[in-house]
Parts: structure tokens; sequence; C-alpha cells
């Protein structure tokens, strides 16, 4: 589970981003989404545990500072006397996991509940990592939320052991991820998860092969709905190290909607998307996003837009029936692909081991193990 050759990378990133400044605690943004409002409310933690170890390979959620539990829960009230009511939905979530008694402590988590008990909202989501739930800590959620409509939103990434180890770094057990979702579901909660599109180290073409099968396989491990995230390159990541030198590419929007429509066919439940585009109002937070050619990009972001409303099988539809120059270059692209995953994940590890100046050891052992374990990678299509 453990890749110590990323984890030193990532921790080496991670002491040289620039800490989030302390003057903005909180962010907030509100949208119209099935025709109700849509809130998501970011409070500010010393981050999350494992980005601060030595975390995913394509995050950052900001280098956070410590703030006093009360100061937080006062900005949290301030943000929600000034929205539109009724909402739809309210989302609150930390740097990192809500249900991380290191990054949210009970009393700060608890009375963020006491204040969303307080308001009208339809339905309420928070995120946290699998390995942080406990049957008592949902139970305490929903006796103060008192309220049927909750969902816990879960980050998958990949169900390939292979992907989350040598890829995108998660730490995460799957039997582990499916003990939350099973923990969820018996206190009579909703879970939704996180599938990337686009993990470092993947050839395009394998990247949908792996979503697709995520998709799948977090259906058949009992969530409720997907939330696919094509992954931005951000600045403070590896990814970014490695798109700065030429080991990485962000995805094409065209592979999405290839996501979407095989999502559809396949499975009968909703995919939702999200991060199809860039939220943020500085322009430092992203280096680059995932698109298609100015010719047809406002077109086809116009209907992400749609379907993220509505979940529709015409929205698909009508992005697949779409025709530009830059979809057959795409096309091309992914059917012509001869890339060896495996070699070139490893040629890749050694083009970094030199950039970061990683112990021989280290990187040696990390070599010999995914080659052991590239059964995986092949298993999971
Ligand atoms: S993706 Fe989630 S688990 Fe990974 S570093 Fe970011 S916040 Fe932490
Ligand atoms: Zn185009």
């Amino acid at each position: 589970m453990q890749n110590n050759f990323l984890k030193e990378i990532t921790k080496k990133i991670h002491s040289e981003r620039t800490p989030l400044n302390i003057n903005q605690k909180i962010y907030h943004r509100h949208e119209t989404v099935d025709g109700g409002v849509f809130c998501e409310i970011w409070f500010m933690t010393k981050g999350c545990k494992h980005d601060r170890e030595g975390g995913c390979t394509m995050c950052n959620y900001g280098k956070g500072h410590e703030v006093a539990d009360d100061e937080i829960i006062s900005l949290i009230k301030e943000t929600l006397d000034k929205l539109p009511l009724p909402l739809k939905q309210l989302v609150i979530s930390p740097s990192g996991s809500m249900f991380d008694d290191e990054e949210v402590s009970p009393y700060l988590r608890e009375e963020i509940f006491r204040l969303v008990s307080e308001y009208n909202c339809e339905k309420f989501i928070t995120e946290s990592r699998a390995d942080t739930l406990t049957r008592e800590k949902l139970d305490k959620m929903k006796n103060i939320i008192n309220h049927s409509n909750i969902a816990i939103e879960l980050g998958l990434e990949s169900a390939n052991p292979w992907v989350l180890k040598y890829c995108i770094n998660k730490n995460l057990a799957l039997t582990d991820f499916k003990n939350a979702v099973d923990l969820i579901k018996e206190a009579g909660l909703q879970v939704t998860t996180n599938i990337s599109l686009g993990s470092a180290f993947l050839p395009e073409e394998q990247a949908i092969k792996d979503t697709l099968s995520s998709i799948k396989w977090a259906f058949e491990a009992g969530v409720d709905t997907v939330v696919v995230f094509p992954i931005h390159i951000k600045p403070g990541t590896l990814i970014n190290a490695m798109y700065k030198n030429n080991m990485y590419e962000c995805i094409s929007l065209w592979s999405l909607i290839d996501v979407l429509q095989k999502a559809h066919n396949q499975f009968d439940q909703r995919v939702e998307i999200s991060w199809y585009k860039n939220y943020y109002n500085d322009k430092k937070k992203i280096v680059l996003s995932p698109t298609t050619c100015s010719k047809c990009r406002k077109s086809i972001i116009d209907l992400l837009d749609e379907y993220k409303d509505t979940c529709s099988s015409e929205v698909i539809q009508k992005l697949v029936d779409i025709k530009c120059d830059c979809k057959t270059q795409w096309q091309e692209k992914i059917s012509n692909n001869k890339v060896d995953t495996l070699e070139q994940t490893l040629n890749y590890y050694e083009k970094l081991a030199a950039i970061f100046d990683i112990d021989r050891e280290i990187q040696e052992e990390i070599i010999r193990d995914a080659r052991i374990n590239s059964y995986i990678l092949n298993n999971c299509e």
C-alpha cells in the first residue's frame, strides 16, 4: 500500500509549497444545480495528514495552518447566514478528512454538524478518507443533524491497487474502502465516491479504462453515486513536476465524454461529474486544465454544465455528436497508443529519482516491487 518512493518525492514537494494565506480561513462558492442552490464551504485546517506525510500525486489542497476551533465555527456560521435559502445541497469539508480527529477535532466536527442541523438544507455532504470512519462517528453525526439525506464522499480515485500505489500514492486498501462503504450504509447514510480520470503515469487510453473499471467496482462495492474528476495540473504536485519534465499531459475532455458514454451504456446508476472546468478565479491555483480545441470548447463546456445539472443521456448524445478536428486527433492518439504502462512508469521513476535525488535503495526496491505486482495492473480492466 505504502509507496516509499513517491512518498519521499511528494514530501519534498509539500515542503516547498507556499503556505496558504492565513487570512483566508474559509472559502465558499454557490451555484444552481438541479434547479436549487448548491453550496460548498471549505475551511482551513493544518491539512490532510496523508498529504503532509507525502500524499497523492495530483493533490494540492494547500498547505494550511492550525486555526482555533471556535474561530472556524463562527466563520462557518457567518457564511451560512449569508446564503440564499433553502439550500438544495450543502457541502462542508476541510482540506482533507472531516472524520480524521487529527485534522478536525471531535468538538469542531460536532459543532459544525449542529450548525448544519439549524439550516434548511435538503442534503448535506462531507468528505473524508475511508480509513478515518467509525460507526460511532457516523452515528454521532446522524443524531446531531437528524436528517435522512446525508452523504459521505469518499476518495477512491482508482479501484486498481497497482494504480493506487504506483501512480497515485493514495495509501488506501480497497478493503478499507469497502468497510467504510458498509459502515455508511449500515448507518443509513448515502455514499458517494470520487474517481479520477487522468492519473499520473497512465497513458490516456489506459486512464479511460481505469476510470471505467473503477466506476464498475465502486457500484459493485455499494456506493450510491460516482463522481468523475478529470485531473487538472495544480502547482505544488508531483503531476506538475512531471508535466514540466514532459512526463505528463492533461487528458482531453473527449476522454471524459468517452467515459460518460461508456459508463452510461454499462451502468444503470448515476455517474456525476465535477471539476471538468476550472472553478478558481485565482489563475495561480491551476497550471493547466483538461480541454479540447478553441473551436469546440465552449459548446462542450456548456453541454457538460447541462450534464452536471441533469445527468441526462440526451446530453451525452449531444456531446458525442459534436464533430471537430480535435476529436479526430484525440481518436487517433487513443487508438494508436502502443505504450507499455509498466515500462513507461518505471522509466519515469528513474527520471524522477534523478530530479528529486532519491536514495538508490528506495528506488530499486519500488521498481522491483512494481514489476512483481504488475499483473494487478492488467487484472482490473
Ligand atoms: S486526495 Fe485526499 S487523501 Fe490524497 S492527499 Fe489529497 S486530501 Fe489527502
Ligand atoms: Zn475541437
